[in-house]
């Protein structure tokens, strides 16, 4: 029985370590095709950020009971590894212990805690997998719908397996030794009931066979995953760490908020010297080699847990989209595609299998049955954030989609033709509605008080505290007028001096920029840089939950330092500081009544604004506040971003109508919200929702400030 088991187990253990090495060398060498990008910035806050993320299981415990469930199973992998060697050992002495340590009690205890944990765990996720497998025809919500179900039940056999033989193992040790249970605190039990009547050869046996079972169990899991480059479920154990130590944000924040600039070379693109740039250079990302390093790591990393596809909006609106389709899309490719890559000659590449050569030829995006990305789901995203924000490995899908589209606009020209009307109104008129700019002030002509315009009532900014960024929607769009008139009016209250920039603002260039059109983007922010920096904007108030977050976020690109603020965050100070104040109303249509608050995602995921609005509807007396079941982090988009706005919802079932039924849901009669954006389509969403008899006639929407004005000036606006 030895000599079987030592050969057995030695020849498994070398096959396994040969494919292992060899296998690690080549996800090396793929992801070493991907384009250059710098991410070693601030190594200290990195390696500190990757040890909370570890230890902590930060991200995984988005979901709190299967993040403390995988703690365990990830902790059991890597604290357990010592009784891979000690197995080993047994092989050649059944009565082999680690030196030092083996017979310590807190060892031995540790790792049998960590194998009953790891047990518990283990069999528990198989148990919510088999829950919620896709079936019938609501299959597509579950979020393993499309994840490979062999590799997942594989990995997660194999941990219950080698768990199993740890602590048959134990029970075999504790019989051989006849030391003290106290040794043994959770296996004795398992020797003295089956193998209490074995002799000392019987039980020599017994460890050397499920040794040699041990090792089979975990060397065939090293094999099969060196078969299976792309098995993310397996491989995240490696990649996952330098995904995170990798990531966008170097202080552990999400790859959300600002876009980054189009890159060539690892450096961004300089749009003012544009025809210096290599024609051959690509704009975006139209081949997967085009992806940076970091991007094909992600796309390795992915364990195809299926969490962000199951906050995605698109997908949960029955459109193509699927954030983890995405990365299991573009990691199959890649891998498939890599030989090609690789080879070091033409004649190299001339006998590859006609199979790569086919992965060769397809189109990164274009219609489902001939591309990679099906070019319906790349244009159903609306940039909200939540697939990146569920990641538990940090993946950064929000920037592979949009480096997609860029290559779609500005390469292929191969957009939704409703854009066309988009990129028009921005390229002649600074905003997406194509109005003229000269009404940029209508909003302010029935005020009872003057708004000072810079250039007309004051010189520059440094006269007055604030900018006030009233955007294209606050200026043009008629509900959206009624939040910039009710932000004028109470900072006029509060007495906060402001100025607005009038027909001198132009749109930030945020729906260009989602919309993959960085050129323009790039016009319109460098227009508004050289205003700001003519009329010394520094502190900055926007209603625009998207103004807000390109300002803040992306106009540092262009040199530009702003101190922004959204209008929900300083209302919210200026009612703690005493100068605002809401009062019960009288006669009001607030008392009693009930008001929910819908988290934009520019305002919420991408910038973490999620108490000042709530904070402010909580302080209106009279009013009763009720949460939606998906709020804050996990809250559902409203279907605007992405400049999903101008585009047409073609498939499936809309996305406002979801969120507003939600909102309705809540018994609400005002429905609350600090976007102009999410203001149109909701109410949208409820106009519908009234006209079929779903909602009451009396709901609203309005925005934060609305609310609060009419709670100031005592329900008279
Ligand atoms: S950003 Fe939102 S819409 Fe786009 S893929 Fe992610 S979850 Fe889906
Ligand atoms: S991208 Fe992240 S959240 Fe989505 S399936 Fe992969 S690992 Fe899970």
């Amino acid at each position: 029985m030895q000599i079987l088991a030592i050969v057995v187990s030695l020849a498994i253990a070398a096959v396994g370590v040969a494919l292992f090495g060899k296998t690690i060398g080549h996800i090396v060498s793929v992801i070493k095709l991907g384009q250059p990008v710098s991410r070693t910035d601030r190594p200290g806050q990195r390696t500190a950020v990757l040890v909370k993320e570890t230890l902590g299981h930060t991200r995984m415990l988005q979901w709190s009971h299967i993040g403390v469930l995988h703690w365990f199973v990830a902790f059991g992998f890597i604290g357990l590894f010592l009784t891979l060697v000690t197995a080993f050992g047994q092989l050649f002495d059944a009565h082999f212990a680690l030196p030092i340590i083996g017979h310590w009690f807190v060892f031995e205890w540790a790792s049998e805690a960590l194998t009953c944990t790891g047990l518990v765990s283990i069999a528990a996720l198989i148990l919510i997998r088999l829950r919620h497998l896709p079936r019938g025809s609501e299959g597509r919500y579950s979020r393993f719908f499309g994840s490979t179900a062999w590799q997942a039940y594989y990995v997660e056999y194999t941990i219950l397996g080698v768990l199993a033989c740890i602590l048959l193992l134990r029970g075999l040790e504790y019989e051989l030794s006849g030391v003290s249970k106290f040794h043994f605190p959770t296996t004795y039990f398992i020797g003295d009931a089956f193998f209490g009547g074995l002799s000392e050869h019987g039980l020599e046996n017994g460890i050397y066979l499920v040794s040699m079972v041990k090792i089979i169990i975990s060397f065939a899991w090293m094999i099969t995953i060196s078969l299976n480059a792309t098995m993310g479920v397996a491989w995240h154990r490696f990649t996952a760490w330098p995904n995170i130590w990798f990531k966008r944000k170097a202080d552990g924040g999400t790859a959300l908020g600002g876009l980054q600039p189009i890159m060539v070379n690892g450096a961004p693109i300089d749009f003012e010297n544009i025809e210096e740039l290599d024609e051959d250079a690509a704009l975006g990302v139209g081949k997967v080699e085009d992806f940076t390093w970091k991007g094909l790591l992600d796309f390795t990393t992915c364990t195809e847990c299926g969490r962000c596809q199951s906050q995605c909006p698109a997908w949960n609106t029955d459109k193509p989209l699927s954030p983890k389709l995405v990365m299991m899309n573009l990691r199959e490719h890649a891998y498939a595609k890599a030989p090609y890559l690789l080879a070091s000659s033409d004649d190299d590449r001339k006998s590859l299998p006609e199979l790569v050569l086919a992965e060769q030829d397809k189109p990164l995006v274009g219609p489902a049955d001939v591309a990679v990305i099906d070019e319906e789901a790349l244009w159903a995203c609306t940039s909200c954030g939540a697939c990146v924000q569920q990641c538990p490995v940090d993946i950064e899908h929000v920037d592979a989609i949009m480096d997609m589209r860029r290559y779609q606009v500005l390469i292929e020209s191969s957009f939704p033709s409703e854009l066309n009307g988009l990129f028009k109104g921005l390229e002649n008129k600074g905003n997406p509605w194509n109005m003229n700019p000269s009404g940029r002030m209508d909003w302010a002509k029935d005020l009872p008080f003057e708004v000072k315009q810079v250039g007309t009532d004051v010189e520059t900014l440094a006269e007055v505290e604030y900018l006030f960024w009233v955007g294209c929607a606050g200026a043009f769009e008629d509900r959206a007028k009624k939040t910039t008139q009710a932000v004028a009016e109470l900072l006029n209250i509060a007495g906060v001096s402001f100025a607005v920039l009038g027909d001198g603002e132009t749109c930030t260039g945020d729906p260009a920029r989602r919309a993959g059109n960085e050129f323009v983007f790039q016009q319109l922010a460098m227009q508004n840089a050289e205003v700001f920096k003519e009329t010394g904007a520094k502190k900055v108030v926007s209603t625009c939950a998207h103004c807000f977050n390109t300002l803040k976020n992306e106009y540092s690109q262009l040199g530009v330092e702003l101190d922004v603020i959204h209008h929900t965050q300083l209302l919210n100070r200026l009612v703690r500081e005493g100068k605002l104040t809401p009062v019960a109303p009288t006669d009001s249509s607030l008392n009693g009544q009930k008001i929910t608050y819908h988290d934009p995602c520019y305002l919420g995921r991408h910038n973490q604004v999620y108490d000042a609005p709530r904070e402010l509807l909580d302080i209106i007396p009279g009013a009763e506040y009720a949460e939606m079941p998906r709020n804050k982090t996990k809250s559902f988009c409203c279907g605007a971003g992405g400049a999903r706005m101008w585009m047409e919802e073609k498939i499936g079932t809309r996305i406002n109508l979801n969120r507003t039924t939600e909102a309705v849901d809540t018994g609400a009669d005002k429905i609350a919200t600090g976007c102009p954006f999410c203001r149109v389509m909701l109410s949208d969403g409820l106009t519908a929702k009234q006209a079929d008899g779903s909602a009451r006639e009396s709901v609203e929407v309005q925005d934060v400030a609305q609310l609060l004005l009419a709670s100031v000036k005592r329900g008279e606006s």
